[in-house]
């Protein structure tokens, strides 16, 4: 009898508690049912605070008008809290919101998207560049086999174009290369650990001098 098998994505809360296992960092984030909770706890984290619809049947969230950024206060917040659920309710007009999410906004920074995948041939590969809504129009990335070592995690990152910006352009400094190549070195891991994961996809990684931070972690797993 042939298998079948599933796949479920992994809620943000849930993907964030693998990331640190692998000392991937990751914002705050908070999730709230209702306008009046999410008023709560945007003013229990402080802002700016960015929002994030979550359905099951949305993957691409920003695509659907369905990621507010800069949120600066509750008057703020409340206008793209509404603005939000309307543009949504209108580009998916059958898909069941579960909530947003919230999650300290953090400003600045390089976008850069580390995936993890398996290749029917090779097995577990990790692909690194450069992120955001780019990633189509450029497809700057670099694959590498897992386990990927810190030092094969750097030569990768080397090998895009994306590493200029990270080095730092107009007398910015260089983005931490350490946590970088880390997180690299995590997701490669990660897979090998968890057979059940069939996809990883943190995009963007926001790079700083001194932090990479994941804030937009989905990992598929496969029963
Ligand atoms: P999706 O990829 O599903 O559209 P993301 O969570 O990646 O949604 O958010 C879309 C974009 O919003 C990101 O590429 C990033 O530029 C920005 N963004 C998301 N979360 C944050 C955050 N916590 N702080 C700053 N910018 C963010
Ligand atoms: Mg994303």
């Amino acid at each position: 009898m042939e298998k079948r098998s599933e796949k479920r994505v992994l809620s943000e809360f849930e993907a964030q508690k693998i990331c640190s296992q692998y000392q991937i960092r990751t914002p705050r984030t908070a999730l709230a049912k209702t306008e009046e909770e999410c008023v709560e706890k945007c003013n229990d984290m402080g802002y700016p605070v960015v929002i994030k619809i979550v359905s099951k049947q949305i993957v691409h969230k920003s695509d659907v008008g369905g990621v507010a950024v800069g949120i600066k206060n509750e008057k703020g917040l409340g206008e793209a809290y509404k603005e939000m659920m309307e543009r949504v309710g209108l580009k998916c007009p059958d898909a069941v919101i579960d909530g947003v999410l919230i999650q300290q906004m953090l400003s600045g920074g390089v976008e850069v998207v580390v995936g993890g995948l398996k290749n029917q041939q090779f097995g577990p590969v990790v692909m690194f560049g450069l992120g955001g809504i780019y990633i189509e129009v450029f497809k700057d990335v670099e694959f590498r086999l897992a386990p990927v070592s810190r030092a094969e995690a750097r030569r990768q990152i080397e090998a895009t174009k994306v590493y200029k910006l990270l080095q730092g352009v107009r007398g910015q400094l260089p983005c931490d290369m350490d946590a970088l190549s880390g997180v690299i070195t995590g997701v490669g891991q990660m897979l090998l650990d968890h057979p059940e994961i069939s996809e990883i996809d943190f995009n963007p990684i926001l790079c700083y001098p001194d932090k990479c931070v994941a804030v937009d972690a989905r990992i598929v797993v496969e029963s």
